[in-house]
């Protein structure tokens, strides 16, 4: 039997969802900042365990406003999700947890959810501007896994995936 699941990786604009997703399926950063627009997918086989696949396919979404009224079927069908914000941008910290009340609100079932924070390799040149206890207080009233990732240097991305994976896989054993 082929593991297949639909994966979602939302939050703000430029936290950096799709350079995270390039980073995971392709292995490349691009500084320069292209606007996705509407929804765009990638699929990868992750062997998330010694010769074990899972077939993920990760929708990646344009965080504008006006693309509100795709969200729904966004959603629908997903298995897991990954919410981003950017450790060196305070405001999208509190953004990200407003995605995840929409989520919420629109996913009824409670899917595993990992919260990223992106660009850490930021951290050593601007300091720790995002508290991290109270991310990980979050994160854990929440139910969700707190991981500090970043897209450029590739820093804990894989990870990141893993643990979602891993998450989705045992909770789909136990049905
Ligand atoms: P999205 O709007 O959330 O999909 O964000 P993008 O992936 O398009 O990235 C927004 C901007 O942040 C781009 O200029 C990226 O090059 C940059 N960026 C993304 N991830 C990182 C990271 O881990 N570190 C740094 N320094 N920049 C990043
Ligand atoms: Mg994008």
């Amino acid at each position: 039997m082929e593991l297949s699941f639909k994966v979602i990786i939302v939050g703000p604009g430029a936290v950096g969802k799709t350079s995270l997703l390039n980073r995971f399926v392709h292995n490349e950063f691009n500084l320069k900042y292209k606007l996705t627009i509407g929804v765009d997918f990638l699929t990868k086989n992750l062997e998330y365990k010694p010769s074990k696949f899972a077939k993920l396919q990760i929708w990646d979404i344009g965080g504008q406003e006006r693309f509100k009224f795709l969200h729904r079927s966004f959603y629908d069908g997903a298995f897991g999700a990954l919410l981003v914000f950017d450790l060196s941008r305070q405001h999208t910290f509190s953004r990200m947890k407003i995605w995840l009340s929409e989520m919420r609100s629109i996913v009824l079932n409670d899917i595993p959810k990992v919260i990223i924070g992106n660009k850490s390799d930021l951290i050593p040149e601007i300091g720790q501007i995002i508290d991290r206890n109270e991310v990980e207080k979050y994160a854990k009233n929440e139910g969700c896994l707190y991981i500090e990732t970043s897209a450029k240097t590739g820093d804990n991305v894989e990870k990141a995936f893993l643990e979602l994976t891993n998450h989705i896989v045992k909770k789909e054993e136990k049905k």
